[in-house]
């Protein structure tokens, strides 16, 4: 996986685990494939404990109070992944940057694919654009990459359903 500019299929990847907890290395492993990262090797328990308790900051920062808290965590996350960014270019992909060592555990490559990837979708498209659904009881956390950057729903189907409810709602009224 390539982080482009804006880390959207990071902060994306990041989004689907944590709405989805892989209960399994296998579920890991098949969440990661879909995602479009090479596994270079088999998924471990490490792994996917790494994964876990990245993903669990990752939550802290969809539900910081405010834009500080929000940094704050992030940073938080960045220093505990640091490694120093290097030009790489394996098996044919062209030149990119990694901002991990070499020869990580997958654990730890997706740990600072989420620190990495969540900064520069928060950094260049706004503090603002990674939250939960608004519909009562969905509570799925998504990174806002819409044009307008005011996206309140997960989905379309949630969109739809609070469209229905709230029309209901004036009916109701009326
Ligand atoms: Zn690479
Ligand atoms: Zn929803």
């Amino acid at each position: 996986m390539h982080l482009n500019p804006y880390g959207e299929d990071a902060v994306n990847l990041a989004a689907a685990l944590a709405n989805r907890r892989p209960g399994s290395t296998d579920e890991l492993a098949e969440s990661c494939r879909t995602a479009g990262l090479t596994l270079e090797r088999p998924v471990t328990a490490d792994d996917l404990n790494r994964a876990r308790a990245a993903l669990d900051i990752w939550e802290m920062i969809v539900d910081a109070a405010d834009e500080q808290e929000r940094a704050g965590l992030l940073n938080r996350m960045l220093a505990e992944a640091a490694a120093y960014p290097r030009l790489t270019s394996h098996s044919g992909t062209g030149w990119h940057l990694h901002y991990r060592d070499a020869e990580q555990p997958l654990g730890s490559v997706l740990f600072t694919l989420f620190a990495v990837g969540t900064a520069l979708h928060l950094t260049g498209r706004g503090m603002h654009r990674l939250r939960r659904c608004e519909v009562t009881g969905c509570d799925t956390a998504f990174a806002d990459t819409s044009r307008t950057g005011r996206q309140r729903y997960c989905s379309q189907r949630c969109a739809n359903r609070d469209a229905v409810r709230r029309h209901r709602a004036r009916t109701a009224a009326t």
